[in-house]
């Protein structure tokens, strides 16, 4: 028996043979190559496959997972044509006249050499894409078969150095018990797909050369631990324990579906986020009651052309569709920012995080608008549908996008087209002049959703997207959570109601919190959803009031965070 400690990278534990993967590049030498022109031909032909099996992956993943995941491949796309990677492989190619396996080896060390010197979780992720890319250009230009985890021979525990994008993508999930990797962090990508699939997994437990398919392991995702060939009595020891886990997962599924009810018999709502028809359905199985946030990006990414309004109301129809009473909040339109839309021209900006972003991009360009608008308005006929407007500042903005969708309805009775013409009209709350203002706004709005990650980017002056300064992007910070309590306050005080969609209304520690100080709909990812709900169910509301404006005057998010341990169960991490 062998134990090795890792990084427990999701929960659960799982007991099975190992299916050893190690998707092998062949060694190969190097060969002098006669005519140059004819390598470049065959490099050229195997970067198209590569190219053709990547959009295909983009589009399953994005079906099937989320926009998120599958924009890792459209990453990987992009290194297909980036002249410091192919143009460096062909450039080799005719200048030393040697095979294209070799020149793509060559320059994928040399590039990843580079990324690596850099200490930066975004440049080693890179390396991890240029390596993807990489190993599939050169099985495919020695025409070697995919190595596949799609079809494993029975229900096992996938070992391997790392899993790649492109290895996960396509994995059998119905015979995957657990997921194992010699290297790789918590942000890893196993460790990502692994918390998103909800199967046990352990990364970084180190080399395990000898360790071969069909032996007997068990992967502890709880402890981090792996362990090869337990002994009798440590097979029974974790067979309890995977019961017990087992059991207590099957108690949290069981009453997932259930709405929620506090302690003291205040109803909160539930829902998730959600980027695409495929994301809302899982949630709705995961227990969501509704949608808090379609971020209906999804739509215009990954295209030359916009959508027109029939093809963006069948995919609203799609989300809305599973949920018959639950709510379903549709957010117009939010790119700019860190994204960009082919089809939308855009200028080139200095600041895009404070340019024209969100509803400012859909004021300037109002038939888009108007269109995603009719088409929101239409798919809603019959269903609990609200229209929320991104990266609204002032009063303005929101009077801006009621305008246009007062102008919408107008167009569809003018069409004849039938459409639900009672929606709730309201804002996420993302920006801090929004919360300060919040008391003004919540008079015209029918509801705020407060969306920490941009809120948390803008008040700590933090750009989520730079991995320089992530750990100061703290939505526990006073500062933060001052705008969140005023924001539901003033909801409150008009009669309206609030909700967050950021990534903290899924966070453990902060639902003692967010209960404390009265917030109505809590917005997360599905798979977060079923623990959420369990968590809810074990407190007060009336209990918390007092703590959670405690918490409000205190100093710092550490102190926050210490003070709040005492109010979850042993303090869990998210
Ligand atoms: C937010 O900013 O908190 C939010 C939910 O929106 P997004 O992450 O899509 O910007
Ligand atoms: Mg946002």
């Amino acid at each position: 028996m062998t134990t090795r400690e890792g990084i427990a990278a999701s929960d659960g534990i799982a007991i099975g043979p190992a299916f050893v993967y190690r998707p092998q590049i062949p060694e190969t030498e190097t060969r002098t190559v006669e005519d140059p022109e004819t390598e470049q031909k065959h490099f050229t032909e195997a970067a198209e496959k590569v190219a053709a099996h990547l959009d295909d992956l983009r589009d399953h993943v994005s079906s099937t997972i989320n926009a998120e995941q599958a924009e890792i491949f459209e990453m990987q796309r992009e290194f297909l044509d980036d002249p410091s990677f192919v143009g460096d492989i062909r450039e080799l190619i005719t200048s030393e006249s040697i095979d294209a396996v070799t020149a793509t080896k060559r320059v994928t060390e040399d590039l990843v050499a580079e990324f690596q010197t850099i200490e930066d979780e975004y440049f080693l992720q890179r390396a991890d894409d240029i390596r993807d890319v990489s190993t599939r250009l050169v099985r495919t230009l020695l025409g070697i078969e995919d190595a596949a985890l799609s079809e494993l021979p029975e229900e096992s525990i996938i070992v391997a150095k790392d899993l790649s994008p492109s290895d996960t993508a396509m994995m059998d999930v119905d015979k995957t018990l657990a997921l194992c990797t010699e290297t790789g962090s918590s942000t890893s990508h196993t460790a990502i797909i692994s918390r998103s699939l909800g199967v046990p997994s352990v990364v970084g437990v180190g080399e395990l050369e000898n360790l071969e398919s069909e032996q007997q392991v068990i992967v502890d995702g709880t402890e981090g631990r792996l362990i090869i060939d337990p002994d009798d009595e440590t097979l029974e020891a974790y067979r309890r324990k995977r019961e017990e886990w087992e059991a207590e997962r099957n108690r949290i599924m069981a009453q997932a579906a259930e709405p929620v009810t506090t302690k003291d018999g205040a109803h909160v709502e539930v829902v998730a986020n959600a980027g695409s028809p495929a994301e809302a359905r899982r949630a709705k199985e995961l227990g969501a009651e509704g949608i808090g946030l379609l971020r209906t990006e999804f739509l215009f990414l990954d295209r030359d052309t916009l959508p027109d309004e029939d093809e963006q109301y069948e995919m609203y129809r799609e989300v809305i569709e599973p949920f018959d009473e639950g709510p379903v909040v549709i957010r117009t339109l939010d790119v700019g920012g860190d994204k960009n839309v082919p089809s939308i021209s855009m200028p080139q900006e200095q600041n895009p995080f404070l340019g024209r972003r969100g509803i400012r991009l859909s004021l300037s360009q109002p038939e888009m608008f108007r269109t995603q608008l009719r088409a929101i308005l239409r798919a809603a006929v019959g269903h609990n549908v609200k229209i929320m407007f991104p990266l609204v500042a002032t009063l303005g903005d929101f009077k801006g996008g009621r305008e246009q969708v007062e102008l919408a309805k107008q167009e569809l009775t003018e069409r004849g087209i039938e459409f639900n013409d009672g929606c709730e009209l309201g804002i996420m709350v993302e920006v801090p002049s929004a919360a300060v203002n919040a008391a003004q706004l919540a008079r015209h709005v029918d509801f705020f959703s407060i969306g920490t990650n941009d809120l948390t980017q803008y008040t700590l002056a933090v750009d989520r997207t730079n991995e320089l300064v992530a750990d100061l992007a703290d939505p526990f910070d006073p500062g933060v959570l001052n705008l969140i309590a005023r924001t539901i306050d003033a909801a409150h005080e008009q009669g309206k109601w609030a909700g967050m969609c950021g990534e903290m209304a899924g966070d453990p520690r902060a639902l003692p919190l967010l209960l404390g100080l009265g917030l109505d709909e809590f917005s997360m990812a599905g798979g977060r959803v079923p623990k959420a709900k369990a968590g809810l169910r074990g407190l007060s509301s009336a209990e918390l009031v007092e703590p959670a404006r405690t918490a409000l005057g205190l100093a710092t998010a550490q102190e926050v965070r210490d003070y709040l341990a005492r109010f979850t169960e042993a303090g869990e991490e998210a």
